[in-house]
């Protein structure tokens, strides 16, 4: 089956990751159509997977964007259509990856008469998109989707609650290569020596910076936590979210945190990372569609707590596989991290827990048979 996938981000966040791992198995018959350059094409490239920048700049629609707005912007999504349908009549299948995608791909695959998977990352809630935006996504599901992938139930259930066919949906949960996550342990106390992180009580964070995954939370944390307790956050502003940044950085100023606070941007090394680290921290504050890091550090066998909404409780049995907290309680959150500082044993034992099942339930090879059977049965 030759398939067109659609991506409208030039950068690698969770949905793009997660597509590399779908693409692959495809790449000798697949084409990523992505609406911005960046990154994200360098990534697909070193996966030998081939790809195309369909434009020549980015969609300016963003998630709570109007009806009026969106209109604006017909002057670059039409020759971006156009083009696109030109695309689909090479392949069998058009798969959107994301919400612009899904826009442009259902119009193509109507023009193209090509039938349209869409595959769902986003929670569909108010708190994350504005109503045009959900109505938009819902209404185009409906009637040009053949097959909607949620990345979990929490995904679906928002899709379906937002008027979407739940007869049309699956849920398909992102997919790891567990060897990626066994890393070298001099690898990892050199990257300690770096990062001066030896013989201190390490937090990771993983996450582009934005105000909704709650870095902010977890500064409050710390400040309630032991002297030898330290953050290291993990990640960038992937999409303009700069007074985030600064803001983090004053917080971290006015708490006195600067020596126990360390920003390293976005990094390639995630593995290692998180190897270093005592505990994995995720603290979104609204509710994750799914939390590939959270699954991540499970592989890496450090022990992990998330709050407690959406994904997150699919993935986390508290005090079986890691822990949960309240979104927004910096308080709860700090008493984890105390507990897991005095209870290394305890915490130890878990993670192993988790790293066993992590490397279960969501092996890659066993996601992609999925994906693959699903496409076939619904397609050939
Ligand atoms: N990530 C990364 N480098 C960084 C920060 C994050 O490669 O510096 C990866 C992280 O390992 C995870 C993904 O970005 O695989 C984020 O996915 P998640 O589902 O946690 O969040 P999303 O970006 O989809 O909101």
């Amino acid at each position: 089956m030759k398939i067109l996938f659609l991506d409208q981000s030039g950068k690698p966040g969770g949905a793009e990751l997660c597509l590399i791992d779908i693409a692959k198995p495809y790449r000798d018959r697949a084409l990523v159509g992505l609406f911005a350059d960046g990154p994200f094409k360098t990534l697909l490239q070193q996966n030998q997977i081939s790809v195309e920048v369909l434009t020549t700049q980015s969609i300016q629609v963003k998630k709570s964007s109007s009806f009026l707005q969106g209109l604006k912007s017909l002057r670059q999504i039409i020759p971006l259509i156009i083009k696109v349908v030109k695309r689909a009549k090479g392949y069998d299948l058009i798969y959107a990856n994301t919400q612009k995608a899904l826009v442009i791909g259902a119009i193509a695959s109507f023009f193209a008469r090509r039938p349209l998977v869409y595959h769902l990352h986003d929670i569909l809630s108010k708190e994350h998109f504005s109503q045009t935006n959900r109505r938009i996504a819902i209404n185009l599901a409906n009637y040009f989707a053949s097959l909607v992938i949620a990345n979990s139930q929490a995904s679906q259930t928002a899709f379906v609650q937002a008027g979407g066919r739940a007869n049309i949906t699956t849920v398909v949960y992102n997919g790891f290569e567990p060897k990626i996550y066994q890393t070298c342990e001099s690898d990892v106390r050199q990257l300690q020596q770096e990062l001066g992180l030896i013989g201190k009580f390490v937090i990771g964070h993983f996450s582009r910076l934005a105000p909704w995954k709650g870095q902010h939370i977890l500064i409050d944390a710390l400040a309630k936590c032991p002297q030898q307790v330290t953050v290291i956050l993990v990640g960038d502003a992937l999409f303009g979210e700069q007074d985030y940044v600064q803001q983090l950085h004053r917080q971290v100023t006015a708490l006195g945190l600067k020596n126990r606070v360390n920003f390293l941007g976005f990094r390639a090394d995630v593995p290692q990372l998180m190897a270093a680290c005592d505990l994995v921290a995720h603290t979104s504050t609204f509710a994750e569609p799914f939390g590939r890091v959270i699954v991540e550090a499970m592989l890496c066998g450090t022990p992990v707590v998330a709050t407690k909404a959406g994904g997150a409780m699919e993935l986390i049995e508290p005090g079986i596989n890691g822990f949960l907290v309240q979104p927004g309680d910096f308080q709860e959150l700090a008493q984890v991290i105390t507990t897991c500082l005095h209870e290394r044993h305890k915490t130890a034992t878990m993670a192993h827990n988790a790293r066993k099942i992590a490397s279960q339930h969501f092996d890659v090879k066993i996601i992609n048979q999925q994906i693959s059977q699903l496409l076939s049965s619904k397609f050939n």
